[in-house]
Protein backbone atom coordinates (compact mmCIF):
# COMPACT_ATOMS: atom_id res chain seq x y z
CA UNK A 1 0.00 0.00 0.00
CA UNK A 2 1.60 3.31 -1.05
CA UNK A 3 1.83 6.29 1.30
CA UNK A 4 -0.98 8.84 1.19
CA UNK A 5 -0.03 12.15 -0.47
CA UNK A 6 0.52 15.06 1.91
CA UNK A 7 -1.93 17.27 0.02
CA UNK A 8 -4.90 16.82 -2.28
CA UNK A 9 -7.22 19.49 -3.70
CA UNK A 10 -10.23 17.43 -2.66
CA UNK A 11 -10.71 14.64 -0.14
CA UNK A 12 -13.89 12.62 -0.38
CA UNK A 13 -14.66 10.36 2.59
CA UNK A 14 -16.81 7.42 1.41
CA UNK A 15 -16.37 5.56 -1.87
CA UNK A 16 -20.04 4.73 -2.44
CA UNK A 17 -22.38 5.97 -5.14
CA UNK A 18 -22.25 9.66 -4.22
CA UNK A 19 -18.52 9.74 -3.42
CA UNK A 20 -17.50 8.06 -6.69
CA UNK A 21 -19.70 10.38 -8.77
CA UNK A 22 -18.22 13.39 -6.99
CA UNK A 23 -14.69 12.08 -7.64
CA UNK A 24 -15.43 11.61 -11.35
CA UNK A 25 -16.90 15.10 -11.71
CA UNK A 26 -14.17 16.91 -9.77
CA UNK A 27 -11.41 14.87 -11.46
CA UNK A 28 -12.75 15.77 -14.91
CA UNK A 29 -12.30 19.42 -13.92
CA UNK A 30 -8.63 18.74 -13.29
CA UNK A 31 -8.88 18.66 -9.50
CA UNK A 32 -6.57 16.31 -7.64
CA UNK A 33 -8.96 13.98 -5.81
CA UNK A 34 -8.33 11.51 -3.01
CA UNK A 35 -11.17 9.16 -1.96
CA UNK A 36 -10.87 7.44 1.42
CA UNK A 37 -13.04 4.51 2.55
CA UNK A 38 -12.70 2.37 5.63
CA UNK A 39 -14.15 -0.73 3.96
CA UNK A 40 -12.08 -3.43 2.25
CA UNK A 41 -13.93 -2.80 -1.06
CA UNK A 42 -15.58 0.26 -2.61
CA UNK A 43 -19.24 0.52 -3.61
CA UNK A 44 -20.55 -2.40 -1.56
CA UNK A 45 -24.11 -1.06 -1.56
CA UNK A 46 -24.03 -0.67 -5.32
CA UNK A 47 -23.07 -4.33 -5.56
CA UNK A 48 -25.88 -5.55 -3.28
CA UNK A 49 -28.49 -3.18 -4.70
CA UNK A 50 -31.53 -4.14 -6.74
CA UNK A 51 -31.15 -7.81 -5.80
CA UNK A 52 -27.68 -7.81 -7.42
CA UNK A 53 -28.82 -6.02 -10.58
CA UNK A 54 -28.64 -2.38 -9.33
CA UNK A 55 -31.76 -0.34 -9.99
CA UNK A 56 -29.47 2.54 -10.93
CA UNK A 57 -32.06 5.22 -11.69
CA UNK A 58 -35.70 5.83 -12.54
CA UNK A 59 -36.93 7.28 -15.84
CA UNK A 60 -39.57 9.30 -14.00
CA UNK A 61 -37.39 10.67 -11.19
CA UNK A 62 -38.54 14.08 -9.99
CA UNK A 63 -38.46 16.02 -6.71
CA UNK A 64 -41.89 14.64 -5.68
CA UNK A 65 -40.25 11.21 -5.22
CA UNK A 66 -38.16 12.40 -2.27
CA UNK A 67 -38.78 12.95 1.45
CA UNK A 68 -36.99 15.76 3.27
CA UNK A 69 -37.81 18.39 5.90
CA UNK A 70 -37.47 20.84 2.98
CA UNK A 71 -38.90 19.16 -0.13
CA UNK A 72 -37.58 21.97 -2.37
CA UNK A 73 -33.94 21.34 -1.47
CA UNK A 74 -33.35 18.46 -3.89
CA UNK A 75 -34.73 20.31 -6.93
CA UNK A 76 -31.58 22.15 -7.97
CA UNK A 77 -29.23 19.15 -7.92
CA UNK A 78 -31.76 16.80 -9.53
CA UNK A 79 -32.33 19.25 -12.37
CA UNK A 80 -28.62 19.69 -13.09
CA UNK A 81 -27.77 16.00 -13.20
CA UNK A 82 -30.83 14.08 -14.33
CA UNK A 83 -31.62 10.41 -14.83
CA UNK A 84 -30.94 11.00 -18.54
CA UNK A 85 -27.40 12.14 -17.79
CA UNK A 86 -26.75 8.92 -15.89
CA UNK A 87 -28.49 6.79 -18.52
CA UNK A 88 -26.21 8.53 -21.07
CA UNK A 89 -23.12 7.40 -19.13
CA UNK A 90 -24.48 3.85 -18.84
CA UNK A 91 -25.15 3.76 -22.60
CA UNK A 92 -21.73 5.23 -23.44
CA UNK A 93 -20.11 2.38 -21.49
CA UNK A 94 -22.28 -0.18 -23.24
CA UNK A 95 -23.79 -1.47 -20.01
CA UNK A 96 -26.90 -3.48 -20.96
CA UNK A 97 -30.03 -2.56 -18.99
CA UNK A 98 -33.81 -2.79 -19.08
CA UNK A 99 -36.89 -1.21 -17.54
CA UNK A 100 -38.39 -3.62 -15.01
CA UNK A 101 -41.52 -1.71 -14.04
CA UNK A 102 -42.61 1.87 -13.25
CA UNK A 103 -39.55 3.43 -14.94
CA UNK A 104 -37.09 1.41 -12.80
CA UNK A 105 -33.89 0.73 -14.75
CA UNK A 106 -31.88 -2.38 -13.85
CA UNK A 107 -28.69 -3.92 -15.24
CA UNK A 108 -29.32 -6.92 -17.49
CA UNK A 109 -26.32 -8.62 -15.94
CA UNK A 110 -24.89 -7.60 -12.57
CA UNK A 111 -24.53 -4.49 -10.39
CA UNK A 112 -20.79 -4.95 -10.89
CA UNK A 113 -21.28 -3.41 -14.37
CA UNK A 114 -22.26 -0.08 -12.76
CA UNK A 115 -19.40 -0.16 -10.26
CA UNK A 116 -16.90 -1.05 -13.02
CA UNK A 117 -18.21 1.85 -15.10
CA UNK A 118 -17.78 4.31 -12.20
CA UNK A 119 -14.28 3.00 -11.47
CA UNK A 120 -13.27 3.32 -15.14
CA UNK A 121 -14.47 6.93 -15.04
CA UNK A 122 -12.59 7.53 -11.76
CA UNK A 123 -9.49 6.14 -13.45
CA UNK A 124 -9.91 8.53 -16.39
CA UNK A 125 -10.29 11.39 -13.90
CA UNK A 126 -7.15 10.18 -12.12
CA UNK A 127 -8.93 10.00 -8.78
CA UNK A 128 -6.84 8.22 -6.15
CA UNK A 129 -9.06 5.74 -4.21
CA UNK A 130 -7.90 4.17 -0.94
CA UNK A 131 -9.66 1.43 1.03
CA UNK A 132 -9.00 0.16 4.60
CA UNK A 133 -8.62 3.80 5.59
CA UNK A 134 -9.87 4.63 9.10
CA UNK A 135 -10.42 8.33 9.62
CA UNK A 136 -9.12 9.38 13.01
CA UNK A 137 -9.69 13.14 13.05
CA UNK A 138 -10.64 16.12 10.91
CA UNK A 139 -9.28 19.56 11.72
CA UNK A 140 -9.56 22.93 10.04
CA UNK A 141 -6.32 24.64 8.96
CA UNK A 142 -5.61 28.23 9.93
CA UNK A 143 -5.02 29.24 6.31
CA UNK A 144 -8.24 27.53 5.16
CA UNK A 145 -8.95 23.93 4.24
CA UNK A 146 -8.67 20.82 6.39
CA UNK A 147 -6.30 18.15 7.58
CA UNK A 148 -7.59 14.62 7.69
CA UNK A 149 -5.74 12.16 9.93
CA UNK A 150 -6.11 8.49 9.20
CA UNK A 151 -4.48 5.15 9.97
CA UNK A 152 -2.61 5.63 6.68
CA UNK A 153 -1.27 9.10 7.44
CA UNK A 154 -2.29 12.76 7.43
CA UNK A 155 -3.45 14.67 4.33
CA UNK A 156 -4.31 18.33 3.86
CA UNK A 157 -7.01 19.45 1.43
CA UNK A 158 -8.89 22.55 0.30
CA UNK A 159 -12.28 20.87 0.01
CA UNK A 160 -13.62 18.02 2.12
CA UNK A 161 -16.64 16.02 0.97
CA UNK A 162 -18.52 13.72 3.35
CA UNK A 163 -20.15 10.86 1.45
CA UNK A 164 -20.35 8.18 4.13
CA UNK A 165 -24.01 7.25 3.60
CA UNK A 166 -26.61 6.30 6.20
CA UNK A 167 -27.03 3.71 8.93
CA UNK A 168 -28.75 0.91 7.05
CA UNK A 169 -27.09 -2.53 6.86
CA UNK A 170 -24.32 -2.01 9.44
CA UNK A 171 -22.73 -5.30 8.34
CA UNK A 172 -21.90 -3.60 4.99
CA UNK A 173 -19.79 -0.90 6.68
CA UNK A 174 -22.48 1.70 7.41
CA UNK A 175 -21.53 4.08 10.21
CA UNK A 176 -22.80 7.31 11.74
CA UNK A 177 -19.51 9.00 10.79
CA UNK A 178 -21.08 11.68 8.58
CA UNK A 179 -23.42 12.72 11.37
CA UNK A 180 -20.46 13.03 13.78
CA UNK A 181 -18.63 15.29 11.33
CA UNK A 182 -21.78 17.43 10.92
CA UNK A 183 -22.03 17.74 14.70
CA UNK A 184 -18.33 18.58 14.99
CA UNK A 185 -18.91 21.57 12.71
CA UNK A 186 -22.09 22.69 14.49
CA UNK A 187 -24.54 21.54 11.80
CA UNK A 188 -27.93 20.34 13.00
CA UNK A 189 -29.30 16.90 12.19
CA UNK A 190 -32.82 15.69 11.52
CA UNK A 191 -33.80 12.57 13.49
CA UNK A 192 -32.74 9.38 11.70
CA UNK A 193 -35.00 6.36 11.25
CA UNK A 194 -34.95 3.30 8.99
CA UNK A 195 -36.78 3.78 5.67
CA UNK A 196 -37.86 1.38 2.90
CA UNK A 197 -38.10 -1.35 5.51
CA UNK A 198 -40.48 -4.28 6.17
CA UNK A 199 -43.01 -4.09 9.01
CA UNK A 200 -43.19 -6.58 11.85
CA UNK A 201 -46.62 -7.60 13.18
CA UNK A 202 -47.88 -8.72 16.58
CA UNK A 203 -48.09 -12.45 17.33
CA UNK A 204 -51.86 -12.68 16.83
CA UNK A 205 -51.57 -11.38 13.25
CA UNK A 206 -48.53 -13.56 12.59
CA UNK A 207 -50.46 -16.65 13.69
CA UNK A 208 -53.41 -15.78 11.42
CA UNK A 209 -51.25 -14.89 8.40
CA UNK A 210 -48.99 -17.96 8.79
CA UNK A 211 -50.54 -19.88 5.85
CA UNK A 212 -49.92 -16.85 3.60
CA UNK A 213 -46.16 -16.50 4.23
CA UNK A 214 -44.32 -16.19 0.93
CA UNK A 215 -47.40 -15.12 -1.05
CA UNK A 216 -47.92 -11.69 -2.60
CA UNK A 217 -51.02 -9.60 -3.34
CA UNK A 218 -51.34 -6.45 -5.45
CA UNK A 219 -52.72 -3.78 -3.12
CA UNK A 220 -53.04 -0.08 -2.52
CA UNK A 221 -51.66 1.07 0.83
CA UNK A 222 -52.17 4.42 2.51
CA UNK A 223 -50.68 6.17 5.54
CA UNK A 224 -50.34 9.84 6.48
CA UNK A 225 -51.85 11.07 3.18
CA UNK A 226 -49.45 9.06 1.01
CA UNK A 227 -50.45 5.99 -0.96
CA UNK A 228 -48.72 3.39 -3.12
CA UNK A 229 -50.11 0.80 -5.49
CA UNK A 230 -47.75 -2.19 -5.63
CA UNK A 231 -47.32 -5.70 -4.23
CA UNK A 232 -47.54 -6.73 -0.56
CA UNK A 233 -45.63 -9.82 0.56
CA UNK A 234 -46.48 -11.83 3.68
CA UNK A 235 -43.31 -12.73 5.63
CA UNK A 236 -42.45 -14.75 8.75
CA UNK A 237 -42.06 -11.50 10.68
CA UNK A 238 -44.90 -9.48 9.16
CA UNK A 239 -45.41 -7.76 5.84
CA UNK A 240 -43.02 -6.55 3.15
CA UNK A 241 -42.98 -6.12 -0.63
CA UNK A 242 -42.62 -2.87 -2.59
CA UNK A 243 -45.92 -1.32 -1.41
CA UNK A 244 -44.98 -1.86 2.23
CA UNK A 245 -41.37 -0.69 1.84
CA UNK A 246 -42.63 2.50 0.19
CA UNK A 247 -45.21 3.31 2.85
CA UNK A 248 -42.77 2.50 5.69
CA UNK A 249 -40.95 5.77 4.91
CA UNK A 250 -44.15 7.68 5.77
CA UNK A 251 -45.04 5.62 8.86
CA UNK A 252 -44.47 6.66 12.47
CA UNK A 253 -44.58 4.16 15.37
CA UNK A 254 -48.19 3.60 16.43
CA UNK A 255 -49.67 4.66 13.07
CA UNK A 256 -52.28 2.49 11.42
CA UNK A 257 -51.94 1.75 7.70
CA UNK A 258 -54.93 1.25 5.41
CA UNK A 259 -54.83 -1.51 2.83
CA UNK A 260 -57.17 -1.78 -0.14
CA UNK A 261 -57.04 -5.49 -0.97
CA UNK A 262 -58.96 -5.01 -4.24
CA UNK A 263 -57.87 -1.67 -5.68
CA UNK A 264 -59.04 -2.64 -9.18
CA UNK A 265 -62.65 -3.25 -8.28
CA UNK A 266 -65.80 -1.67 -6.83
CA UNK A 267 -66.28 -4.70 -4.61
CA UNK A 268 -69.81 -3.87 -3.48
CA UNK A 269 -71.10 -3.61 -7.08
CA UNK A 270 -69.29 -6.81 -7.97
CA UNK A 271 -70.72 -8.74 -4.99
CA UNK A 272 -74.25 -7.51 -5.80
CA UNK A 273 -73.79 -8.70 -9.39
CA UNK A 274 -72.51 -12.09 -8.19
CA UNK A 275 -75.44 -12.36 -5.78
CA UNK A 276 -77.79 -12.00 -8.79
CA UNK A 277 -75.82 -14.34 -11.06
CA UNK A 278 -74.54 -16.96 -8.59
CA UNK A 279 -76.77 -16.60 -5.49
CA UNK A 280 -75.76 -19.91 -3.88
CA UNK A 281 -72.03 -19.33 -4.19
CA UNK A 282 -70.17 -18.75 -0.92
CA UNK A 283 -68.50 -15.39 -0.35
CA UNK A 284 -65.23 -17.26 0.32
CA UNK A 285 -65.30 -18.76 -3.19
CA UNK A 286 -65.83 -15.35 -4.81
CA UNK A 287 -63.02 -13.76 -2.78
CA UNK A 288 -60.79 -16.72 -3.61
CA UNK A 289 -61.38 -16.08 -7.31
CA UNK A 290 -60.57 -12.37 -6.90
CA UNK A 291 -57.48 -12.83 -4.72
CA UNK A 292 -56.22 -16.31 -3.87
CA UNK A 293 -57.94 -19.30 -2.32
CA UNK A 294 -55.57 -19.24 0.65
CA UNK A 295 -56.07 -15.53 1.22
CA UNK A 296 -59.87 -15.99 1.19
CA UNK A 297 -59.59 -18.93 3.59
CA UNK A 298 -57.55 -16.93 6.09
CA UNK A 299 -59.72 -13.82 5.90
CA UNK A 300 -62.99 -15.75 6.09
CA UNK A 301 -61.72 -17.82 9.00
CA UNK A 302 -60.69 -14.83 11.11
CA UNK A 303 -62.39 -11.64 10.00
CA UNK A 304 -65.24 -12.08 7.53
CA UNK A 305 -68.10 -14.53 7.90
CA UNK A 306 -68.55 -16.53 4.71
CA UNK A 307 -72.12 -17.43 3.67
CA UNK A 308 -73.85 -18.10 0.37
CA UNK A 309 -74.31 -14.69 -1.25
CA UNK A 310 -78.13 -14.92 -1.16
CA UNK A 311 -77.91 -15.07 2.65
CA UNK A 312 -76.07 -11.72 2.85
CA UNK A 313 -78.14 -8.53 2.87
CA UNK A 314 -77.22 -5.50 0.76
CA UNK A 315 -76.04 -3.77 3.92
CA UNK A 316 -73.83 -6.71 4.89
CA UNK A 317 -72.26 -6.85 1.44
CA UNK A 318 -71.57 -3.12 1.61
CA UNK A 319 -69.90 -3.55 5.02
CA UNK A 320 -67.68 -6.38 3.72
CA UNK A 321 -66.71 -4.33 0.66
CA UNK A 322 -65.92 -1.25 2.79
CA UNK A 323 -63.78 -3.36 5.10
CA UNK A 324 -61.74 -4.97 2.32
CA UNK A 325 -61.25 -1.66 0.54
CA UNK A 326 -60.00 0.01 3.75
CA UNK A 327 -58.43 -2.73 5.90
CA UNK A 328 -56.79 -1.19 8.97
CA UNK A 329 -53.69 -2.74 10.48
CA UNK A 330 -51.19 -1.35 12.99
CA UNK A 331 -47.65 -2.69 12.50
CA UNK A 332 -45.78 -3.53 15.71
CA UNK A 333 -42.54 -1.98 14.42
CA UNK A 334 -40.18 -2.05 11.45
CA UNK A 335 -37.34 -4.53 10.98
CA UNK A 336 -34.93 -1.63 11.63
CA UNK A 337 -31.56 -0.80 10.09
CA UNK A 338 -30.70 -4.51 9.75
CA UNK A 339 -32.84 -4.71 6.60
CA UNK A 340 -33.76 -1.07 5.80
CA UNK A 341 -32.65 0.12 2.36
CA UNK A 342 -32.16 3.70 3.51
CA UNK A 343 -31.92 6.07 6.45
CA UNK A 344 -34.51 8.82 6.67
CA UNK A 345 -33.32 12.14 8.12
CA UNK A 346 -29.66 13.12 8.46
CA UNK A 347 -27.79 16.37 7.90
CA UNK A 348 -30.38 19.18 7.97
CA UNK A 349 -30.68 20.52 4.43
CA UNK A 350 -31.12 24.05 5.76
CA UNK A 351 -27.46 23.86 6.78
CA UNK A 352 -26.38 23.25 3.16
CA UNK A 353 -26.41 25.11 -0.16
CA UNK A 354 -28.85 23.33 -2.47
CA UNK A 355 -26.67 24.27 -5.45
CA UNK A 356 -23.33 22.99 -4.18
CA UNK A 357 -24.04 20.90 -1.03
CA UNK A 358 -21.51 23.08 0.84
CA UNK A 359 -22.13 23.68 4.56
CA UNK A 360 -23.21 27.27 5.13
CA UNK A 361 -21.32 27.36 8.46
CA UNK A 362 -18.06 25.87 7.17
CA UNK A 363 -16.53 26.90 3.87
CA UNK A 364 -15.05 23.98 1.93
CA UNK A 365 -17.07 21.26 3.73
CA UNK A 366 -19.66 19.36 1.66
CA UNK A 367 -22.22 16.63 2.40
CA UNK A 368 -23.64 14.44 -0.39
CA UNK A 369 -25.75 11.31 -0.83
CA UNK A 370 -27.69 9.49 1.83
CA UNK A 371 -26.03 11.24 4.80
CA UNK A 372 -28.15 14.29 3.85
CA UNK A 373 -31.82 14.53 4.85
CA UNK A 374 -33.07 13.64 1.37
CA UNK A 375 -34.54 10.14 0.93
CA UNK A 376 -35.99 8.70 -2.24
CA UNK A 377 -38.78 6.25 -2.85
CA UNK A 378 -38.01 2.68 -3.80
CA UNK A 379 -37.20 2.33 -7.50
CA UNK A 380 -33.80 3.85 -8.32
CA UNK A 381 -34.50 7.24 -6.77
CA UNK A 382 -31.89 6.94 -4.03
CA UNK A 383 -29.08 6.30 -6.47
CA UNK A 384 -30.31 9.21 -8.59
CA UNK A 385 -29.96 11.46 -5.53
CA UNK A 386 -26.45 10.08 -4.91
CA UNK A 387 -25.43 10.78 -8.54
CA UNK A 388 -27.04 14.25 -8.60
CA UNK A 389 -25.74 15.46 -5.23
CA UNK A 390 -22.28 14.00 -5.99
CA UNK A 391 -22.24 15.83 -9.30
CA UNK A 392 -23.39 19.13 -7.71
CA UNK A 393 -20.48 19.09 -5.26
CA UNK A 394 -18.05 17.71 -7.85
CA UNK A 395 -18.65 20.75 -10.04
CA UNK A 396 -17.43 23.20 -7.41
CA UNK A 397 -14.98 21.50 -5.03
P1 LIG B 1 -23.12 4.48 0.38
O1 LIG B 1 -23.33 3.91 -0.95
O2 LIG B 1 -23.65 3.77 1.57
O3 LIG B 1 -21.55 4.70 0.54
C1 LIG B 1 -20.97 5.15 1.73
C2 LIG B 1 -19.53 4.74 1.75
O4 LIG B 1 -18.91 5.34 2.88
C3 LIG B 1 -19.31 3.25 1.88
O5 LIG B 1 -18.40 2.80 0.91
C4 LIG B 1 -18.78 3.06 3.30
O6 LIG B 1 -17.86 2.00 3.41
C5 LIG B 1 -18.08 4.41 3.52
N1 LIG B 1 -17.98 4.77 4.94
C6 LIG B 1 -18.95 4.73 5.87
N2 LIG B 1 -18.46 5.13 7.05
C7 LIG B 1 -17.15 5.44 6.86
C8 LIG B 1 -16.12 5.88 7.71
N3 LIG B 1 -16.33 6.09 9.02
N4 LIG B 1 -14.89 6.10 7.17
C9 LIG B 1 -14.66 5.87 5.86
N5 LIG B 1 -15.60 5.43 5.00
C10 LIG B 1 -16.84 5.22 5.50
N6 LIG B 1 -31.06 2.53 -4.12
C11 LIG B 1 -31.46 2.62 -5.40
O7 LIG B 1 -31.63 3.72 -5.94
N7 LIG B 1 -31.66 1.48 -6.15
C12 LIG B 1 -31.48 0.23 -5.63
O8 LIG B 1 -31.59 -0.79 -6.34
C13 LIG B 1 -31.12 0.12 -4.26
N8 LIG B 1 -31.00 -1.09 -3.66
C14 LIG B 1 -30.59 -1.16 -2.36
C15 LIG B 1 -30.47 -2.42 -1.76
C16 LIG B 1 -30.05 -2.52 -0.44
C17 LIG B 1 -29.98 -3.88 0.21
C18 LIG B 1 -29.70 -1.34 0.28
C19 LIG B 1 -29.20 -1.41 1.69
C20 LIG B 1 -29.83 -0.09 -0.31
C21 LIG B 1 -30.28 0.02 -1.62
N9 LIG B 1 -30.45 1.27 -2.23
C22 LIG B 1 -30.87 1.34 -3.54
C23 LIG B 1 -30.10 2.53 -1.54
C24 LIG B 1 -28.70 2.98 -2.02
O9 LIG B 1 -27.81 1.88 -1.95
C25 LIG B 1 -28.17 4.13 -1.17
O10 LIG B 1 -29.14 5.15 -1.07
C26 LIG B 1 -26.89 4.68 -1.79
O11 LIG B 1 -25.91 3.67 -1.84
C27 LIG B 1 -26.38 5.88 -1.00
O12 LIG B 1 -25.15 6.27 -1.57
P2 LIG B 1 -24.05 6.99 -0.68
O13 LIG B 1 -22.87 7.13 -1.56
O14 LIG B 1 -24.61 8.17 -0.02
O15 LIG B 1 -23.73 5.95 0.49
Amino acid sequence: MSQLPTHSDVIIIGAGAAGLMCAITAGRRGRKVLVLDHANKVGKKILMSGGGRCNFTNMYAEPGNYLSANPHFCKSALSRYTQWDFIGMVAEHGVPYHEKTLGQLFCDNKSQDILDMLLRECDKSEADIRTHCEILAIKTKEDGGFTVSSNQGEVACNSLVIATGGLSIPTMGATGFGYQVATQFGLSLKPRTPGLVPFTLGQSHLDKFAPLVGSAVDINVECNNQSFREALLFTHRGISGPAILQISSYWQPGDTITINWLPNLQLNDFLEQMKRERPKTELRTILGELLTKKWAQVFCEHWIESKPLNQLSGQELQKIADRLHAWQITPAATEGYRTAEVTLGGVDVNELSSKTMEAKKQMGLYFIGEVVDVTGWLGGFNFQWAWASGYAAGEVV
